[in-house]
């Protein structure tokens, strides 16, 4: 983050010294984006456990700033964990449109990446990103909440890529 200080430039800025610190509007947001990211649990199936383990206590995701939210209205980002059916479809649809801008999905294992074990079953949807669009996919039947995690620091550093081409 840019910072400014009046004193000699070969000692770094410090808030107890200078007072102060100066950052550009447009970082101060993405670390507010990527630092907050509370997540809509969509658990569907089996993944959703690996989910729920990366959310306890041994990989903590609170300190990334990172909780789960039970309402789509407080939730910038979606895990969809599972095998999604198409009688589910609408339902998570719905949701992912009921979330504020701007919104993120992560697809988790397999089934939401592509159907996996299900992708030729009458019922299931071979991927989630047919219904919501996905920003991250993470591999694996199922990941594990090492993966997730991964995948979630992924995201964050999605965020953080500046969307403009720069020279
Ligand atoms: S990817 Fe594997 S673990 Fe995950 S929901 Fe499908 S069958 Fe279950």
């Amino acid at each position: 983050m840019a910072t400014y200080s009046s004193s000699p430039m070969t000692e770094a800025p410090t808030t107890e010294r200078d007072g102060f610190v100066l950052a550009r509007l447009d970082e101060v947001v993405q670390a507010a984006r990527t630092d907050s990211l509370w997540f809509m649990t969509f658990g569907l199936a089996c993944c959703a456990v690996e989910m729920m383990h990366a959310a306890m206590a041994r990989y903590d995701l609170d300190r990334f700033g990172i909780i789960p939210r039970s309402s789509p209205r407080h939730s910038d980002l979606m895990i969809v964990a599972g095998t999604l059916t198409n009688k589910m479809a609408p339902a998570i649809r719905k949701v992912y449109d009921q979330m504020p801008e701007p919104r993120y999905v992560i697809s988790m294992g397999s089934c939401a990446n592509g159907g996996g074990y299900y992708h030729y079953s009458y019922s299931v949807v071979r991927g989630c990103d047919r219904i919501v669009p996905v920003d991250v996919y993470v591999p694996g039947c199922p990941p594990t909440a090492e993966a997730l995690l991964y995948g979630i620091l992924q995201l964050q550093a999605k965020i953080k890529r500046p969307r403009v081409i720069q020279r």
